[in-house]
């Protein structure tokens, strides 16, 4: 790829000053839902309108780095101020994790460059195949096409001076990616957390971990089955994210655990990366 930043060398620092901020908190309906008059989608706290789930990362002197492209892609980067996207991680293809690719064109634009994308070798062909008209050169270009230059995630990465480490994680039946950055890992879309990938989560700061809903899910935790998983890795602080309806936010956070809430859209955190 080619590096806007520096890369990583003996004269960069050890660690750098991130800024993660939560695009959208939300299950892939969106929280209000459509048709839907419970007391948490009526809720006037800016707190229980929940986007589509995202993360933006910004590392001190670059990469900017967006985790998954929304649904509501669009509508995260007006609201945030989003206006640089160094790279992309995809955790997954489902849906609300991946139909706003689409907007990646005004980063185009902006940066006047291709950007990079990294998923694992399912989503990869999930995505060139549900976004075909981005990857198959001989369509006609129309009002323009994201430029994406998408690489298959092997194992842990460099996007710049950034190290990625990927964690599968199991959504149901289907292994998908979480990620680790230093101290900080995101795991979204997940109900179980396989063998092997316990011990890339030693050691945590902060732990963002899906947790949908009280009732059990197929493919997500659910708030005891994620605190389950929280009294095993004891990071300092945990965030769940990917939360429906079920959960206002004030009344769920006061029955949580110190040291673990719930996320929500805008929230930022300060980390080392
Ligand atoms: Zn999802
Ligand atoms: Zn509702
Ligand atoms: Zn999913």
């Amino acid at each position: 790829m080619s590096e806007p930043f520096p890369a990583a060398g003996p004269s960069q620092p050890l660690s750098r000053r991130a800024r993660v901020t939560f695009l959208g908190t939300g299950t892939s309906h969106g929280v209000p839902m459509i048709g839907c008059a419970c007391a948490t989608c009526r809720s006037t706290d800016p707190r229980d309108s929940r986007l589509r789930p995202s993360i933006y990362l910004e590392v001190d002197g670059g990469p900017s780095v967006l985790i998954d492209t929304s649904t509501d892609l669009r509508q995260q980067a007006l609201v945030r101020g989003v206006s640089r996207v160094d790279a992309i991680l995809f955790t997954h293809s489902h849906a609300d994790h991946v139909m706003g690719l689409d907007e990646v064109r005004r980063f185009n634009m902006l940066q006047k460059a291709a950007i990079p994308a990294y998923a694992d070798a399912r989503t990869a062909a999930d995505l060139r195949r549900t976004f075909a008209y981005i990857f198959d050169a001989a369509d006609q270009k129309g009002g323009g096409v994201p430029q994406i230059a998408l690489e298959t995630i092997a194992g842990p990465l460099a996007v710049g001076p950034l190290r990625v480490q990927p964690i599968t994680i199991l959504h149901g039946v289907r292994p998908i990616l979480g990620f680790r950055f230093n101290a900080f890992a995101y795991l979204t879309d997940c109900n179980r957390i396989p063998d092997e990938s316990w011990p890339l989560l030693d050691g945590l700061d902060v732990l963002v971990l899906d947790a949908l809903r009280h009732r059990p899910h197929p493919t997500h935790f659910s708030v005891s089955e994620a605190l389950e998983v929280v009294a095993r890795l004891k990071p300092r602080q945990t965030y769940f994210t990917h939360i429906c309806h079920d959960l206002p936010h004030v009344a769920t956070n006061a029955a949580l655990p110190t040291g673990v809430e719930l996320a929500y859209d805008g929230l930022t955190l300060e980390i080392d990366v």
